[in-house]
């Protein structure tokens, strides 16, 4: 089955709210074997959401409309439904009831306007909505199905997972599953992946799919079979042939971050981590400690911003920082080696460099940032020319410090 959603409101036009609710609808569908072609938003007038119906149709057999169930008078979407379809609006006895109900329940007042609620396209039915006022509608029209859910997120999640799906799949709907998994990769741009996996873009069942973020590029696979495990099956044969050609960059899959995962390494290894920040200014030290049980591998962060508070507090030589300048691969050794002779950790990480946007210069720009990792005296060291924005740098910077970490406690090559 084929599904279209179609999302009013005005406010998601605008930017004034995030649809939510469109992230959680792809989610469940794709759970349910149901395939999502198009997502369309459009906002609180009658004769464009009647268009978007129209056309929905014409390329779909399952329509959701979400939100616009209300009592107000920019709540169109029954409405909007019914002249699509040429429908007479009609009042449900049983929506009614319900409505009463729910004002009765919380000692509300019933306005006319709340009735309107009641009213579904003729030969449709309510979904009774315990979360809010405003019943789901459901409707099976021309060989078409038709859901109508409430906007609030809160009334969305719950009318979604526990009135339409239940319905869709008693109808037989999703015959098929979709279940993906994301490879996470570390320490490859998005075009180097792209270029060690080009032969594998394009398929069709598994399909992949590169997605960046800044610093992470991930690999999604995603399987459509009759069964889940089925699907399982798809997926672990393309991963496999991923793990062959990336195996040195993947860090893990899903949800994992590579904070987690060094987090994890750490605690496993039994090994403890102090960090020495200038430009990512502590943002490391808050990533690692993002990570619940952190206390058991991390001994302490030192932002040391100034020179001053490089010597004192790490004892970089004055000397050092006169001669290399702070930013230099000289100062970041310094500084990994001083944080973990200062806390008497297993390993210490150094971060110097340039975040801009002033700053650079031509032997200096702005996103040169030195890197170094001390491993009980054991040195590795990276140089970046990072770019983006100062916040991006600082990130950046972050990402590079963890891989090095990641590569090493497991004994992976750059
Ligand atoms: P109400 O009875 O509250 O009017 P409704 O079914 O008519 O509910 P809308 O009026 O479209 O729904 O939306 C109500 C509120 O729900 C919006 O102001 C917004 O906060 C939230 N909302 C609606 N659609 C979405 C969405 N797609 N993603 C996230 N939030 C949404
Ligand atoms: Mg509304």
């Amino acid at each position: 089955m084929r599904a279209e959603a179609i999302f009013t409101g005005t406010e998601l036009l605008l930017g004034q709210i995030v649809n939510t609710n469109a992230a959680l609808l792809g989610q469940k569908l794709a759970a349910a074997g149901i395939d999502l072609y198009h997502q369309v938003t459009v906002g609180d007038n009658l004769e464009r959401i009647a268009a978007a119906i129209k056309t929905a149709r014409e390329r779909a057999d399952l329509i959701i409309v979400c939100g616009g169930l209300g009592p107000t008078e920019d709540d169109l979407s029954r409405e909007a439904l019914a002249i699509a379809l040429g429908l007479p609006l009609e009042e449900d006895p049983e929506a009614r009831t319900s409505i009463e109900a729910f004002f009765r329940s919380r000692r509300r007042p019933l306005l006319p306007a709340n009735l309107k609620q009641a009213l579904i396209p003729k030969g449709g039915r309510s979904l009774p909505n315990p979360y809010g006022t405003a019943p789901g509608v459901f409707l099976c029209h021309d060989g078409k199905y038709y859901a109508l859910l409430p906007g609030p997120p809160h009334e969305f999640r719950p009318m979604l997972e526990e009135k339409l799906l239940p319905l869709l799949e008693a109808l037989g709907a999703g015959q098929q599953v979709i279940l993906s998994r994301v490879i996470k990769i570390t320490g490859l741009g998005e075009s180097a992946v792209e270029e060690m996996v080009r032969d594998l873009l394009h398929r069709d069942n598994p399909t992949l799919a590169p997605l960046a973020r800044p610093s992470e590029v991930s690999l999604r696979i995603t399987a459509k079979a009759p069964s889940p495990a089925a699907a399982q099956e798809l997926i672990s044969t393309l991963e496999k042939e991923l793990f062959n050609r990336l195996g040195n960059h993947i860090f893990g899959t899903d949800e994992e971050t590579l904070e987690g995962v060094v987090a994890g390494l750490l605690t496993g290894q039994g090994l403890t981590l102090a960090v020495a920040e200038s430009c990512s200014g502590g943002l490391l030290a808050h990533r690692l400690t993002n990570i619940p049980g952190s206390s058991s591998f991390f001994l302490a962060g030192i932002t040391a911003y100034a020179n001053e508070a490089k010597e004192k507090l790490l004892g970089v030589e004055a000397g050092l920082l006169k001669k290399f300048g702070a930013v230099s691969e000289e100062v970041a050794v310094a500084m990994a080696r001083g944080v973990r002779l200062a806390t008497g950790s297993d390993i210490g990480v150094g971060i110097t460099g340039i975040a801009g946007p002033a700053g650079g210069t031509p032997a200096k720009p702005v996103g040169l940032v030195y890197l170094a990792v001390d491993f009980r005296g054991k040195l590795t060291t990276r140089q970046e020319i990072l770019n983006g924005e100062r916040e991006i740098i600082k990130y950046r910077a972050t990402q590079s410090a963890l891989d090095m970490l990641w590569r090493a406690l497991t004994g992976r090559k750059a």
